[in-house]
Order: C-alpha cells, then structure tokens, then sequence
C-alpha cells in the first residue's frame, strides 16, 4: 500500500500527537505511525487491566510554559483533576518527607549523623570541585559528601544503573537546578513549622521550584487520556494514525525534496508512504539505522544509551494503604526503586475496594530483570513490598507487568558529543527531517519540553523555513534563544497558523 501525505510522522507519544493535532487543525494532511498496537501515549500512556489504570511511572501535568497548559486545556477541557503531591524517602528502615523537612530530618538521622551532614557541607561550600564534570561533584559541591551519599546516591544509581562518578553534571544541573541546601533547609523549616501551605507553584506560573512542587494536576484517568483526546482530534481533522506500524527505512529523494517511509505492520505487511516532511520521535538510534543510505553519524547515533524500566502494579484489598503519591525507595537492601500508589493520583484509577501499587524497576533491556518472567518479577515485588511493610504480601490479590523499553536517555560522558554529531549532519543535508520529542532529541525531560518542540516544528513546516531552533527549547519547555520569554513570543504565532504555506 502506498500513501502520499505532507508529514509523516513517527511515534504517538506527546511529542507526534502534538505536531499531529495541530498540523491537522491547519489544514496539513498527515500520517502518524506508532508501533504500539493498543496505546497512544507513548511513555507517557495509561495502561489498563482489568478495569485498573495505571501509567508508567505517575505523570504530573506542570508546565512552566503557558502555552503548553492551553493546548493541555484546549486538547482535555474537562477531565483535569488538581491533586495534592506528597511523596516521602525511604531509607534505613525510616521514612523521610519529601522534600525533606529539617527537624524530622534530623531526628531521623540523629545528632551525630546530622552533625557529620552540616560539617560536609561546610567543607563542600569552602572547598568546592571547580568545574564538576560529573553528577557526584556536582551535588557535593552544592550538598556536601554525607547528604550526597545518604539521599542522593543509592537511588541514583538505581535508577541509572551506574556510578554517580559516570553520570555527567548535566544531568543534576538540569534536574536539582535552583535547588540549593540553604533553599531545601528555609524550605523544609516552613515545612515542618507548617508555614508554606499555599502550592509552591500553579500550572503555567513562572518561579517555584519543580522538585518542591505541592500540587499539580493530573487527567482523571492518567496521562494517556490526554493523549487519547489528542489522537480523537487528529483523525477528527483528517489524520491518519497507524497503530502497530513500526519504521522500517526512510530515504530522501533531494532533488524532488520528498521523503519515502516504509513502515511494518504486526503482520510484517510493508506500507510506503511520500511526504514533504518526516516529525521523527523515535529514539534517534532507531531513526539512524532506518535511514538509506546510512548517514555519516551512524556510529555516533549507535553509541547513544537507554535506561528501561518495568512497573509491576500489585493490585491490593487492603484499602487506602499509604496516602503518598509515591514513595523513594533509597533503601540498598531492595531492587525496587520507587513505589507508585495509583489512587493517590485519582480515585478513578482503581475500581471501589480495590488499591493499585506501582513498583518501579530500573534495568537494561536484556539484563536479568528485563528478561525475568513476570511471574518472577510479581514474586520479586510481592516479597520486597512485604519487606518494606507497606502491604503484606498475603494482601495482593492480582498483578500486572509492564515493561518500558528507553525509558531514560542516558547522559553519559560522550552523549552530548554524539548528539551534536547527529545534529550537525541532519541539519546541513535532512532540513525537512525533523526531530522532536525525548527519545527523538535524546533529552531527559517531561511531557512540556516534547510538546514545545513539537510546537515549534509545526510553526518551522508551516512556516516553510527554521524559524526556530528546537534544540533551544530547554527543560522548562522555554525558548532559550531569544531569552527567557522566547518560547511566549515563539508562540504567539501558533494560535494564527497560517494554512497558506505548502508544506
Ligand atoms: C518513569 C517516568 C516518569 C515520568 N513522569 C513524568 C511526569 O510526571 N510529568 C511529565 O510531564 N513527564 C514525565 N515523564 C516524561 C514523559 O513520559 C516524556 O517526556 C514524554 O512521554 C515524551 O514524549 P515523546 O512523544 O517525546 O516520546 P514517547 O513518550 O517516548 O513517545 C514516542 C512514541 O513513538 C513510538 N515509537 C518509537 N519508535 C518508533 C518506531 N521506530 N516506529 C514507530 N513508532 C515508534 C513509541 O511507541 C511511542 O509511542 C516521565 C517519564 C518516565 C520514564
């Protein structure tokens, strides 16, 4: 079968189905190919089972980018839910706040541990790594050696499977940013005196910051809801979308400027389709290896890296269980590194009497986690839930897998570089070729950062030129280029899209 369309799009996470949505409200006709054969959504999907739903990792909806939160409105008007976020630590047999509050914090440590903590930090502060390269330096110079290694290490590692001393700073300085101990102190002394009850931050509001967040809003039936709407929509205005179609190969003919796409269905039947432009939120490993012939950065793009991740979701009679969103397993002695409760996030999740646990596993695609069977894996988190004391492994009545394959981009060494070499090439001989999304720009950020790229896009194929450089876009969803209210004045265009240009 062959399908002539203006943009072929890969994926149906948020980033596709942002770039869907509104090219198909301007009048573009478009073709979406997705892999998975049930879920839009992409990572950030829900998932349900047996009248359950529940996400792979819980998904606030924050955005500092006011624009992200109308087209959240505009694609789910009525279905937002705002939720109280409380999440806690669990390390050495205790449970911490999270973020932390100073007296329980200290209690909990006790005098001499709290001492040793102030004394680190002190001698962080007089004597800082200069330049730190990698995630270790960086959050001992901002929070000294002993807190490093109480709240930051262990769960670090876990989830990235490898030494804090091979994490690159990039990724601290993107995901602590303006989180400092004399921030985290004033922060979690008004904590436990109870002064700061107001939300540190609404949705769309510029200042508060992201890891100290006390309410956000979320879709009464999880994120993939949202995405399911925006799927709806695009077809509602002409889209196709090609569920369990995964790339196979795309080749670009220069001197007709059209791109030609194969795509596989479950079936192995192959569909081409010629279009104008490729949106591309396939990992950029994937992306490379399906391009003919193979560009110059193919041994870059291959070197890129991936942390996968499976949730086991013990489903429970046992009530309420715990009133926190989730729960920080820092704890060394199991392999769980997180713990989602599903009903915290909306009473819909679960049907009445029931409860619906997430335990969070980090692993490579391959490792003996990935490979366990699920009914290893169920037994695995039956007996680390009952270890913990959350629920009595007697208490779960049924359970679930699933597994997230590249859950993480990885910010090792020699990630940027690698990048950049992609990026280079594609933007001197692929300009219609566009990458957008996590995985699709090998970027470590949330549903807002994929969906202002894609935003972005839209406007540079609309536009007919690269108006904007989606590689500014930074982990706030703002455009950096122009300064910190770029992405505002990028897309004060994007309500006017004009439907005039050939794409
Ligand atoms: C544990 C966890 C918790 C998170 N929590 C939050 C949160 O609280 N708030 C938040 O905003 N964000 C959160 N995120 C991040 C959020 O999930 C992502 O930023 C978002 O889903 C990225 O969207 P995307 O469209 O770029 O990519 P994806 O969600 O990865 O979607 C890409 C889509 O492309 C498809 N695809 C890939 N390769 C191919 C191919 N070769 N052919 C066809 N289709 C293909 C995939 O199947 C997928 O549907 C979290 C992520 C994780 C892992």
């Amino acid at each position: 079968m062959h399908t002539d369309t203006d943009v072929l799009i890969i994926g149906a996470g948020p980033a596709g189905l942002t770039s869907s949505y509104l090219l198909t409200k301007a009048g573009k006709r478009v073709h979406v190919i997705e892999r998975d054969p049930v879920y839009v959504g992409g990572i950030s999907r829900t998932v349900a089972y047996k009248g359950f739903h529940f996400d792979i990792g819980g998904h606030r909806f924050f955005s500092k980018s006011r624009e992200v939160v109308q087209l959240w409105d505009e694609l789910l008007p009525d279905d937002f839910i705002d939720r109280p976020r409380l999440s806690r630590i669990y390390y050495g047999g205790k449970y911490y706040a999270y973020p932390l509050k100073a007296f329980e914090a200290l209690m909990n440590l006790g005098v001499f541990t709290s001492t040793l903590c102030m004394a680190s930090y002190a001698w962080a502060k007089a004597f800082p790594v200069r330049d730190p390269k990698n995630f270790h330096q960086w959050v001992r110079n901002q929070f000294g050696e002993k807190l490093f290694s109480i709240f930051f290490r262990t769960y670090t590692e876990k989830v990235w499977g490898m030494s804090c001393d091979d994490i690159s700073a990039d990724w601290a300085a993107q995901r602590i940013k303006g989180l400092s101990l004399t921030a985290a102190v004033i922060d979690g002394l008004k904590r436990s005196l109870k002064l700061n009850r107001a939300p540190a931050a609404k949705l769309g509001e510029s200042g508060g910051v992201k890891t100290l967040l006390e309410s956000f809003r979320y879709p009464r039936k999880g994120p993939g809801m949202m995405w399911e709407a925006a799927a709806a929509k695009t077809r509602a205005q002409g889209g196709v979308i090609r569920m369990g179609h995964s790339l196979k190969s795309l080749r670009f003919d220069a001197a007709n400027a059209v791109w030609t796409v194969e795509a596989v269905a479950q079936d192995g039947t192959v569909e081409t389709t010629t279009a104008r432009h490729v949106i591309s939120s396939a990992p950029i490993t994937e992306l490379v290896s399906a391009l003919q012939p193979a560009p110059r950065c193919q041994n870059a793009a291959a070197q890129l890296k991936y942390r996968d991740f499976i949730t086991v979701a013990l489903i429970t009679r046992a009530g309420k269980v715990f009133p926190d969103n989730w729960i920080y397993i820092h704890d060394p002695s199991v392999k769980v590194g997180r713990i989602q409760n599903f009903l915290s996030w909306s009473p819909e999740m679960a049907p009445e009497g029931y409860a619906c646990l997430g335990l969070e596993y980090f692993c490579f695609e391959g490792d003996g986690l990935w490979t366990s069977p699920d009914a290893e894996l169920i037994e695995l988190a039956k007996r680390e839930i009952g270890q913990i004391g959350l629920i009595s492994p007697d208490d779960v009545v049924d359970a679930a897998v699933v597994r997230q394959p590249k859950a993480y981009p990885v910010y090792d060494d020699l990630y940027a570089q690698h990048v950049e070499a992609v990026r280079a090439e594609f933007d001197q001989v692929y300009p219609t070729l566009h990458l957008v999304g996590r995985n699709g720009m090998h970027k470590y950020n949330n549903q807002d950062h994929a969906m202002m790229t894609a935003m972005l896009t839209v406007q540079n194929i609309l536009a007919g030129e690269r108006l904007y450089d989606v590689w500014s876009v930074n982990e706030d969803a703002e455009y950096t280029e122009s300064g910190v209210s770029g992405a505002e004045e990028a897309l004060k265009s994007v309500r006017l899209v004009p439907r005039r240009v050939a794409a």
